[in-house]
């Protein structure tokens, strides 16, 4: 958590303190040694004397010094007032009916906020920055245009990219595909197909010729290779030859022994955000966990918990990707796109095996 430079000292806070102001709540928090309470700026509680008063950038920080959280203002809370929220949704609104990307500053106008408190409310309510929003808005858009259009370029105005070579820069790691192949939705895009058996039932392996694009389980063989098709619905998807056998090996052998290294290449396809989740959760070694708020704290984004277990819960890559090492906050294990009982035999494995 940052603190605002407009509050970087002593008595700029402590006049946002007297004046209650509500722009500086999440800036800061004000604890009273005399009471052991602490406070947002905007409280409404009696003012107390300054001499007693001391701050801190965040409420966890407070709460490590002993401080409790005021009742009338819970300062631990991570839900802001509904009018705030009303303003931000709508200021989402805006973003996805704008044909071009609205300026920070004409947003904050539109909806009586500054600039810098809009963003950081932004940033706190959706989990992403405003600028992060409309460009993942407008991937979505150009993704949802470009298989019902004829034209890409055109598709690409629609987007509201102002040049189409904007997209082949910019959108390149947000769509993995090129955009021509993503137009077709997968025509002429062929992806291949492995089942097999595995220590947690039935496993499909899927690659495009630029790595593997999926590892999903399942109980029914039958069902696997319709639910690959459903992920990639244009592609052409075919069951692989003998070629593939080596790679399914390898594949079914990490998913029992995940402290190997795992050297085949990956097609990992997802949106920016999922994709900086998803580098966080590579980094997690077998038979360790982090919860959904760790995650989201390394990625800078403490308030983007349920973005990130949306993220976890969007994993094509299973063991590969190891969602199923993050955890609740406290130890319960949680949901896992695969089965939360999976989950608990991938977790038990990898504390055998350790
Ligand atoms: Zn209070």
């Amino acid at each position: 958590m940052k603190s605002l430079s407009t509050y970087n000292t002593d008595d700029r806070r402590w006049n946002a303190v007297v004046g209650r102001e509500q722009s500086a709540d999440e800036c800061f928090y004000y604890a009273v040694m005399t009471t052991g309470i602490f406070c947002r700026p905007s409280c409404s509680s009696k003012l107390p004397n300054r001499e007693n008063v001391e701050y801190f950038i965040s409420s966890q920080d407070a709460q490590a010094s002993g401080y409790q959280p005021c009742k009338k203002c819970k300062p631990t809370g991570t839900t802001v007032n509904e009018e705030v929220e009303q303003k931000i949704i709508k200021a989402c609104r805006i973003i996805e009916n704008s044909n071009t990307v609205p300026k920070l500053v004409d947003l904050a106008k539109e909806l009586g906020l500054s600039p810098y408190y809009f963003h950081r409310l932004f940033k706190k309510v959706v989990g992403i920055t405003p600028k992060q929003f409309a460009s993942g808005h407008r991937s979505r858009r150009l993704s949802n245009s470009l298989k019902s259009r004829e034209s890409i370029t055109e598709a690409f105005y629609d987007a509201g990219f102002s040049s189409s070579s904007g997209v082949y820069n910019k959108n390149q790691d947000q769509l993995s595909m090129k955009p021509k192949e993503y137009r077709a939705g997968g025509v002429g895009f062929t992806i291949h197909y492995g089942v097999a058996e595995c220590i947690l039932g039935w496993i499909i392996i899927a690659a495009t010729d630029r790595g593997i694009c999926a590892i999903e389980f399942g109980d029914d063989p039958a069902m696997l290779p319709r639910q690959l098709q459903d992920r990639f619905p244009k592609a052409t998807v075919t069951k692989a030859g003998s070629g593939f056998t080596s790679l399914i090996e390898e594949v079914v052998k990490f998913i029992k022994a995940p402290q190997d290294n795992f050297n085949l290449p990956l097609d990992i396809q997802g949106t920016a955000f999922q994709q900086q989740v998803w580098n966080i959760l590579r980094q997690i070694e077998p038979g360790q966990t982090m919860s959904y708020t760790e995650v989201a704290e390394k990625i800078g984004n403490p308030n983007a918990v349920r973005a990130v277990a949306t993220a976890c819960a969007s994993n094509k890559l299973a063991v590969v990707i190891p969602c199923h090492r993050v955890i609740s906050k406290d130890g319960k294990l949680s949901g896992y796109r695969w089965g939360v009982e999976r989950k608990k035999l991938l977790l038990d494995n990898e504390k055998i095996e350790r």
